[in-house]
């Protein structure tokens, strides 16, 4: 089964903390580079090692060092969050980002930002979101990794809700997703119920208020719930 949600009691502490409306962004920046190293580290799990010789100061051993070189997709903006305590677990990992909004008229993702080299240039790529919403943006993202020529993809994300799940591995059933924790659903305006909030706002401080309506990526969500939601009533 490709969908990990973490049992470790530490990521189930961390994560209430997060998810507690009166967390500050300051605090909450640092739960979630504590999150993105322990999800890290149970997303890395089952990557490839290759042994070498070194020398102790006792005698020669072989030891082990990782194989695949890795890449970290943050989907923009929440992801970036995600980032340094991910260079933190593997300090020689490429950085890559993919831009996408979504076309108003097509509800196509477009792509405004991708600088990949011609050729892939890693084994493995994690790409990072807190949210796992709809799945729209990772989906699309996870199309463009692909045709570059990534070998396997992981999505690593905090929270996800079933909606979101059930489009990525609808589209890529390859791809390992490792959350926190999997929530109940995705309500009218996008949001995963119950959720954190807005990630990208709670970690920037860029709260516009309660009566504000998302933005930006929620934007997206919203559309696509609204959509799902008259799909099922026809
Ligand atoms: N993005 C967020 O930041 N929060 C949600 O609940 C859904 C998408």
């Amino acid at each position: 089964m490709p969908l990990h949600v973490s049992q470790h009691p530490l990521v189930a502490h961390k994560l209430a903390i997060l998810r507690d409306r009166t967390t500050e962004p300051k605090k909450f920046r640092e739960l979630v580079r504590e999150l993105t190293w322990l999800l890290g580290y149970e997303a890395m799990a089952d990557l490839a090692t290759r042994p070498y010789q070194i020398d102790t100061p006792l005698e020669p051993m072989t030891a082990a060092r990782m194989e695949p070189r890795v890449g970290l997709i943050p989907i923009l903006r929440a992801g970036l969050g995600m980032v340094d305590a991910m260079l933190e677990l593997l300090p020689t990992s490429e950085v890559w980002h993919i831009g996408l909004y979504r076309d108003e008229r097509t509800l196509k993702p477009v792509e405004y930002y991708n600088k990949l080299p011609d050729a892939a240039s890693v084994q493995v790529c994690l790409v990072l979101d807190p949210m796992l919403a709809t799945g729209g943006s990772a989906s699309a993202t996870i199309d463009i990794l692909k045709a570059w020529g990534a070998a396997r993809v992981k999505q690593v994300s905090l929270i996800a809700a079933p909606e979101g799940v059930a489009t990525l591995l609808g589209a890529h059933p390859d791809v390992d997703v490792h959350v926190a924790a999997l929530d109940s659903h995705l309500n009218e305006r996008g949001y995963i119920v119950p959720g954190l909030g807005d990630a990208g706002d709670r970690q920037f401080g860029t709260f516009a208020g309660p009566a504000s309506e998302p933005g930006g990526d929620h934007d997206e969500a919203a559309a696509v719930v609204r959509r799902l939601q008259r799909n099922l009533e026809r």
